[in-house]
């Protein structure tokens, strides 16, 4: 883009040049969607309008700022963390390199805590969203369920300030608490059991690093990746500590890795606490979420 050249660069132009150069960097899979975001952001436009101004010429002010942003891309940052923002649920979170970006998957967790709540049966429902990173699995639910009382944990402080703007930007701040701390530990002694636990605790195990994308790697936040060798840790930590802090008869629901997922039923399993336990798939046909009952009494 920077070889100076007799033609102009068009809106047209620009995407083309911009697919074709994001298609040679390694790990992009989204090359067009990847340029057509950044210059309808840098545009101030929405993506749809870039179609019906292809012989328009960006002013060079703006032309600068999507030339730094191609750039970034390019070297391998996650859209989402150049415009700030993702998509989940149809709802619109900010974020940051502090909070793991929302990932389609993770809405099967929203769905997986839908499904339970019409046999939990709480007036009003009490949820706690572990780890919750940006919010998206609390404020997905605070804004699905309109009398239900979350608290939100995270290990990160940083992470707890996404998750509270995101909170007041979809307004639903006054009925999510978050608390700063370690997966459940983070909550108040004494906290009221809950009806529904859920969670998408990282799951990567350190060991897989070697074969892992670098745009998710080198730009994610590694506490919110991975955990331990395996990827076992936080999820075993949570299914050993989620009876506590649930009601009889209430659910576990976390997202995991095919990897792992059969190993974490498991533990469920020999968990006496529990007394059944399912896996769902993603879309992808992955087994991706377990939805774990404690027992009634
Ligand atoms: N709950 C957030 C999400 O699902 C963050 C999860 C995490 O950091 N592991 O995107």
């Amino acid at each position: 883009m920077s070889e100076a050249t007799q033609e102009q660069w068009t809106i047209k132009r620009l995407l083309d040049w911009t697919s074709e150069y994001f298609q040679k960097s390694e790990g992009n899979t989204s090359p067009r969607l990847d340029a057509e975001i950044l210059l309808a952001e840098a545009l101030g436009c929405p993506r749809i309008m870039l179609y019906t101004r292809f012989d328009e010429v960006p002013e060079e002010e703006k032309l600068a700022r999507f030339r730094a942003w191609v750039k970034r891309r390019g070297a391998g940052e996650p859209v989402a963390y150049i415009v700030g923002y993702r998509e989940f649920y149809s709802l619109r979170f900010e974020v940051n390199s502090s909070v793991l970006i929302p990932r389609p998957e993770t809405e099967h967790v929203v769905v997986a805590v839908l499904e339970a709540v019409k046999s939990v049966g709480g007036n009003p429902i009490r949820i706690i969203d572990v780890g919750t990173g940006s919010g998206c699995i609390a404020i997905t639910l605070a804004k699905q369920i309109g009398d239900a009382q979350i608290a939100a944990t995270d290990i990160s402080e940083e992470a707890i300030a996404v998750a509270n703007s995101n909170a007041i930007e979809h307004r639903v701040d006054d009925r999510i608490r978050f608390f700063q701390g370690d997966l459940l530990q983070a909550l108040p002694a004494g906290s009221q059991p809950v009806h529904i636990i859920c969670s998408n605790p990282p799951y990567i195990g350190t060991s897989e690093v070697g074969t892992m994308d670098g745009q998710v790697k080198d730009h994610e936040p590694n506490l919110a990746l991975f955990s331990g060798d395996t990827g076992l840790d936080a999820t075993t930590r949570l299914i050993d500590s989620a009876p506590e802090f649930l009601l009889p008869g209430g659910y576990l629901i976390f997202e995991s890795s095919p990897f792992i997922i059969q190993q974490a039923k498991e533990l469920v399993i020999q968990n006496a606490a529990f007394d059944s336990v399912e896996i769902e798939k993603d879309f992808a046909g992955h087994e991706r979420i377990v939805m774990a009952r404690k027992q009634d009494t």
